[in-house]
């Protein structure tokens, strides 16, 4: 069963682009919101023209696999300096535990660094939330744009279940259901 999903967020969660309702207000802005009302694109203070956008159903996918009682996590290479702020604006800070995200001046392209990362979120899920039973790797799940990561990460963690990100679909993030429910299907 998967217990932890760990994402990347550039092209995983998140994607940013040209958009000239981005005026560059000096604040994060929130400038379209799903039916929930949880925001789905915002607007950077200093980033005139461009915009984050949350990829189809982002919101209520990660929401919903919280309500089921599994864990989120992040290792990001993301800049130190803005993405912690736009994970804010997006209101999806209370969702995530034990965030990997690089430090400052810290742009590895090799993904090398991701595998220590997630090895750390598995080790920091089993001295806080998960003393009693302990994750194993194979109740992991990892989801990243790059397969050079995924590799890194298979490397670093053995058994760790790795996953290319995929929201381009029409269902955006929902395909995240089914990668779960076909592996939890093969360890029974
Ligand atoms: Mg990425």
């Amino acid at each position: 069963m998967i217990r932890l999903v760990i994402f990347d967020f550039g092209d995983t969660i998140f994607k940013s682009g040209p958009d000239p309702r981005s005026t560059g207000t000096c604040k994060w802005e929130v400038l379209e919101r799903d039916e929930d009302g949880w925001p789905t694109v915002v607007a950077p203070p200093d980033r005139k023209g461009f915009v984050e956008r949350a990829f189809p159903h982002a919101q209520e996918v990660l929401r919903e696999m919280r309500r089921r009682g599994i864990w989120l996590s992040v290792a990001s290479s993301a800049e130190p300096d803005y993405t912690p702020f736009m994970v804010e604006a997006f209101d999806m800070g209370a969702l995530f535990r034990h965030a990997f995200m690089a430090q400052k001046g810290d742009y590895l392209q090799d993904c090398s660094r991701k595998g220590t990362w997630v090895e750390a979120i598995i080790h920091d899920f089993n001295v806080a939330e998960c003393q009693d039973d302990p994750l194993e790797p194979r109740e992991v799940l990892f989801v990243d744009d790059l397969a050079r990561c995924l590799d890194a990460v298979k490397k670093r963690v053995p058994g760790i279940n790795v996953v290319l990100s995929m929201p381009r679909m029409e269902e955006g993030m929902k395909y995240i259901y089914e990668v779960i429910e076909e592996i939890n299907a093969e360890h029974h």
